[in-house]
């Protein structure tokens, strides 16, 4: 029988998506009777292309891979900048006890890690213009809703999957598909077909490129849905592009001629966060695909750090057990050795440790917070960061 070739939380809990290396390292380990106190810490040495600092999402699933483990996690809330070398997340306990939760840990991470990173450099380019996530058809479906949340708590403000958008209690976001056009025959049929079905909280959203030139097409929307009428969308395929933003401006231009002011224009198709900003001055908003679907991975490595309470780690690493801090004045970040206190920042401010207590002995400290706090958190975080990053260029 035909099957889907998927994990279950069963078996990522039950160490079962494990490289087998690891598995034997513990049979190995177990036949000598050893079992040492460990402390891993995860972090990334590089972040891809030239990504400046990258957001760190998967917090939530990681404790539900350890919860009941005898085992002590910290980590950076969900949705936290963070850069290459600092630990975001930090495992200390018996090696025998979570050494072959490596693997799933750190798919955990480096995946919707990436994602977060996308979707938050796409809403950067937006400057404010919505952006929503439109890739998972690119993606395996299993998979589909952790890529998305993982796309909205970076700055996406919608997703497109109705699965997705339930597991984060939001509606899904989506216009009509050219299966619409193509199936009644012609656009004026197909959103008068629309407008009849659909409840008034759906936007009437006019896809605009099936049959004609987006302008006319543009045009003709308008005059057969007026007042409710809220957008159009260009999905303009490449082959008829041309130069997209100057067949943006006509559209602009036609529905302006004709008084339809209100009418935003909605973008999609091959967009990345490079693309973005030329159609600003053009565009209210975008549906991002592949870019965020199928983001570059953050290359996160777990390294023990500390064994038996003393630094031990392999070649190119820092051992001992590290802690990022953090001046609640000035802003100015640090990676220093753990420890009680930290003092203060030389501009008087107090350095605060950024890593936080998720898990004692295997038990939730505190409730993760849901969805859209996150989100919310992590636009800040991106402010924090991007502000960061300019003043490291003007020094
Ligand atoms: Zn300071």
């Amino acid at each position: 029988m035909a099957r889907l070739y998927t994990a279950s939380l069963e078996d990522i809990r039950a160490g079962k998506v494990t490289d087998v290396y690891f598995e034997r390292a513990l049979a190995t380990l177990r036949a000598e009777g050893v079992d040492k106190h460990v402390v891993a810490e995860i972090t990334s040495s590089s972040l891809p292309e030239d990504y400046a600092w990258g957001l760190v999402v998967g917090l939530e699933e990681v404790v539900a891979a350890l919860e009941g483990l005898p085992v002590d996690v910290d980590g950076l809330p969900e949705g936290s900048a963070f850069y290459p070398g600092e630990p975001v997340l930090r495992i200390a306990g018996q090696y025998g006890d979570f050494g072959v939760m490596e693997t799933a840990v750190l798919g955990l991470l480096c995946q919707t890690s990436g994602v977060a990173t996308k979707a938050a450099r796409c809403k950067l380019a937006a400057a404010g213009r919505t952006v929503v996530s439109f890739g998972a058809r690119r993606i395996h479906p299993a998979v589909a809703p952790t890529v998305e949340r993982a796309a909205y708590v970076g700055g996406c403000d919608g997703v497109a999957v109705v699965r997705s958008a339930e597991l984060l209690g939001l509606e899904p976001t989506g216009t009509m598909p050219h299966a619409l056009m193509l199936v009644l025959g012609d656009l004026k049929s197909a959103l008068l077909a629309f407008d009849r079905a659909m409840p008034d909280r759906v936007p009437r959203v006019a896809l605009v490129d099936t049959f004609q030139d987006e302008k006319f097409a543009a045009v003709e929307a308008a005059e057969v849905l007026g007042e409710k009428l809220s957008a159009v969308r260009l999905d303009t395929p490449g082959n008829r592009r041309g130069n997209f933003a100057k067949l943006i401006e006509e559209v602009r231009w036609e529905l302006d001629l004709r008084g339809h002011e209100q009418v935003s224009i909605f973008v999609s198709g091959g967009l990345d966060e490079h693309a973005i900003p030329e159609l600003n001055p053009l565009c209210n908003g975008y549906g991002v695909g592949t870019a965020i679907s199928h983001a570059p991975v953050i290359n996160f490595a777990l390294d023990l750090v500390e064994v038996e309470g003393r630094p031990r780690t392999k070649r190119g690493k820092k051992s001992g057990t590290k802690e990022v801090i953090q001046c609640s004045a000035c802003g100015e970040r640090r990676l220093v050795p753990r420890a009680e206190a930290y003092g203060a920042c030389p501009c008087g401010g107090q350095w605060e440790p950024l890593l936080r207590p998720v898990l004692r002995r295997g038990e939730l400290v505190e409730p993760l917070p849901g969805p859209q706090a996150m989100r919310e958190y992590a636009l800040a975080q991106v402010e924090q960061a991007t502000k960061r990053a300019e003043a490291n260029e003007c020094e």
